[in-house]
């Protein structure tokens, strides 16, 4: 298949983007085999940039799961679409994700981007276990005719489907390069990161409408030992009234997210967890470039 020398490592750049709710985090879980990215039903869940290492014996696939492509309104919103910019710009390969409700638009945000990029870029149409054969044959051809010599990949991120043969694709398209990070790396993000994510994920998970978009967790203490983790975080919302919200009559529903967040923590840490959790309010830190970059997103 390939006319590589034996032995000669390749290693590479594969950059994940889509719009909203399209299933690109749940792909680079799957394809990386470990749950780095959160999961939600809810649209804008991932804010940053998040790499997810795969190392092989003789390749490395260095992933960036990103924010969904929308039009910002918000400065928050603004780093979302800088952290999709850049690993639109370092990227060895482009997966560029559609669900089959997506049609080809020529007023994407990022179309021209993607239409004028010289990075490779591979068309992944997700979610075919929702639909049947013919729709799926239509939706293919649909993508195949607007996006010539660009090949169109039918999957399901979820049922694991096809997923060999986007990873054979990828490593199609990856260089011979020496690997960029050491071989047991899972990713570039340290391990209090993780645990804001599933504090984030499980407030996703409890509450309705603008309450989860206006919080933001940021883990103020990790300290592990042999058999425990103990672990502080601090959970900022907007405004007063959210707190409330969040903490809940007689500190129920906060309780609820420490526990379900413990939970998937000890999953993920494979160690006991001691979780703290304290809600605070950083008025209008969304729109507040100062309180962006203490919370990491100055990209
Ligand atoms: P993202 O916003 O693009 O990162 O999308 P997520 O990975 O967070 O997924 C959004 C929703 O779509 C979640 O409820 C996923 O479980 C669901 N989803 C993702 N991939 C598939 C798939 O292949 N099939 C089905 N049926 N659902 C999927
Ligand atoms: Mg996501």
């Amino acid at each position: 298949m390939s006319k590589r020398k034996k032995g000669a490592f390749k290693a590479g750049f594969v950059s994940i983007i889509g719009q909203p709710n399209v299933g690109k985090s749940t792909l680079m879980n799957a394809l990386v085999g470990e749950r780095l990215s959160i999961i939600t039903a809810k649209a804008q869940t991932t804010r940053h940039r998040i790499m997810g290492i795969l190392t092989g014996e003789d390749f490395q696939i260095v992933y960036s799961d990103t924010p969904g492509v929308i039009k910002p309104k918000y400065e928050l919103q603004k780093s979302m679409m800088r952290f999709v910019h850049s690993s639109l710009e370092d990227a060895d390969l482009l997966l560029w994700v559609v669900d089959l409700e997506e049609k080809y638009d020529p007023t994407h945000p990022l179309i021209d981007k993607l239409l004028f990029t010289k990075i490779p870029m591979v068309v992944l149409l997700n979610k075919i276990d929702l639909a049947s054969g013919t729709q799926v044959k239509d939706k293919v051809h649909h993508w195949r005719q607007h996006l010539e010599g660009v090949s169109v990949l039918p999957i399901s991120a979820l049922k694991k489907v096809n997923l060999d043969q986007v990873f054979k694709s990828i490593l199609d398209h990856l260089p011979e390069h020496p690997p960029y990070f050491p071989a047991d790396s899972l990713t570039d993000k340290p391990e209090r990161f993780f645990a804001a994510e599933v504090i984030r994920e499980k407030i996703f998970q409890n509450y309705k409408q603008e309450v989860p978009y206006s919080c933001e967790v940021v883990v103020t203490e990790f300290k592990e030992d042999e058999k425990i983790i103990r672990m502080r975080a601090e959970i900022y919302v907007e405004r007063q009234s959210q707190k409330g919200i969040l903490i809940g009559k007689k500190g129920a529903a906060l309780k609820k997210v420490g526990i379900a967040s413990r939970k998937d923590l000890e999953k993920f840490f494979d160690k006991q967890v001691h979780l703290e959790t304290f809600v605070k309010v950083a008025a209008d830190w969304r729109k507040k470039q100062m309180r962006l970059k203490q919370f990491g997103y100055s990209g």
